[in-house]
């Protein structure tokens, strides 16, 4: 089926919280609301408080909260939300974390929407995943709607055969059906720091992996693996069998779903070639959903955990230029004082989605809980979460 291309709303949004890095502090959540992107309303007395207000009300709430709720923070969120998680982490390793954390009923997860999804999908039956602020998705996530995927998957299979032609891999960062598709057809979860094992995986059963919902990832997993990017091919949802022939399918070993990641995807090669400039011993380390061309021209490349180790093991006196989420790499650098650590990118562009979540909106969802009331539950229904869990199961069992 084809649908006219529309570009998902958190992409148009993604240039909102460009700002001069001395402005990246969070200001009252009214001062924030100014910045054109859709907020969840809020109520009015949330709007107007200070940071000291804000902070002294958040320990409030947690002390009357107690164990009964715990906090997860993704390394992308902003200083001023992080420093109230109980675990900080990547996506997989929070949900992890979410699983083993029985003790409490509700989980607070600050990060973004397909991250609450998975903790859903993981944690206990008694346990609530609350997302603080409803808005907060994922532009990556948003380019992969299950009715495309759907409507790719049938195509394939149309062309291909069913008889373990094509094997469906994700990409954490997608949304709990298409999870539950790779659960359903012998295909499975993904995350940044495992791809490579992942899809190494699915080649024993199938002839050809499709990989959702980034390109790029799915790209650089393939080259590591020693698969040439002229035996993959793109899916364009918005065109009649992705832009491609019967024969161009059945040729590929990897068809690669067209999505990005609006902040990865900022890192290029020019910026590479000023840091080698104006630091020659310089290591540029980016994370694997920047492009292709990004990732060879940087010296490493890996996952959040990968690049956090990285720096923090690193040599004192070391140069590090990181092509990764600007909240992250900033930590990285406050925490090593003793390295030279700076952002690729020279324009400050935190992540649009995780940055909407103020600390404003997790004082809201503490009250709510506080006074029993649960707000912005994430919920999968039964039959996704069984067959997301196959996906996600088969991924653990490689590790
Ligand atoms: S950094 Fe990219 S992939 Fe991660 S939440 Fe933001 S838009 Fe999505």
């Amino acid at each position: 089926m084809v649908r006219p291309a529309t570009i998902p709303i958190t992409e148009l949004e993604h240039a909102a919280f460009c700002k001069p890095e001395d402005q990246l502090p969070a200001k009252s959540l009214a001062e924030e609301m100014a910045v054109n992107v859709r907020w969840q309303s809020i109520p009015s007395d949330y709007l107007h408080l200070s940071a000291e207000e804000l902070d002294q009300r958040i320990h409030q709430a947690r002390q009357r909260l107690g164990s009964s709720v715990t906090v997860l923070g993704h390394h992308y969120q902003r200083e001023e939300v992080i420093k109230y998680a109980d675990f900080q982490g990547d996506s997989f390793l929070l949900s992890k974390e979410a699983a083993n954390q029985t003790e409490a009923d509700y989980i607070v997860f600050c990060g973004v929407h397909f991250m609450a999804e998975t903790a859903c999908i993981l944690c206990a039956p008694h346990q609530k995943v609350i997302l603080p602020n409803i808005t907060a998705g994922c532009s990556m996530a948003d380019m992969a709607p299950m009715e495309d995927v759907d409507d790719a998957w049938d195509d394939l299979q149309e062309v291909l055969g069913n008889d373990g032609g094509i094997a469906p891999i994700t990409y954490m960062n997608s949304i709990a059906g298409i999870k539950a598709l790779c659960g359903r057809n012998g295909g499975a979860v993904c995350t940044s720091s495992n791809a490579t094992a992942v899809v190494e995986w699915a080649f024993q059963n199938s002839q050809r992996v499709l990989f959702l919902p980034d390109q790029h990832l799915g790209r650089n997993t393939g080259i590591k693996l020693g698969i040439s990017p002229n035996d993959m091919v793109v899916w364009n949802p918005f065109k009649p069998l992705g832009g491609n022939t019967s024969q161009q399918l059945r040729d590929a070993k990897m068809v690669l779903w067209q999505g990005h990641c609006a902040v990865h995807t900022r890192f290029n090669v020019s910026q590479i070639r000023a840091a080698r400039e104006r630091y020659p011993d310089v290591t540029v380390l980016v994370h694997p959903e920047c492009t292709m061309e990004t990732v060879q021209a940087a010296d490493m490349n890996g996952s959040t955990e990968v690049i956090r180790k990285a720096i923090n093991e690193a040599a004192p006196g070391t140069v590090w230029a990181v092509g990764t989420e600007i909240s992250l790499v900033n930590r990285l650098a406050l925490n090593n004082p003793d390295k030279t650590v700076f952002c690729l990118d020279p324009v400050t562009c935190p992540c649009s989605t995780m940055y909407r979540i103020h600390p404003a909106y997790l004082l809201w969802v503490l009250d709510g809980l506080a006074e029993g009331q649960v707000i912005n539950q994430i919920t999968v229904p039964e039959q996704i979460r069984e067959d997301s869990k196959i996906a996600l199961n088969r991924m653990l069992a490689l590790r």
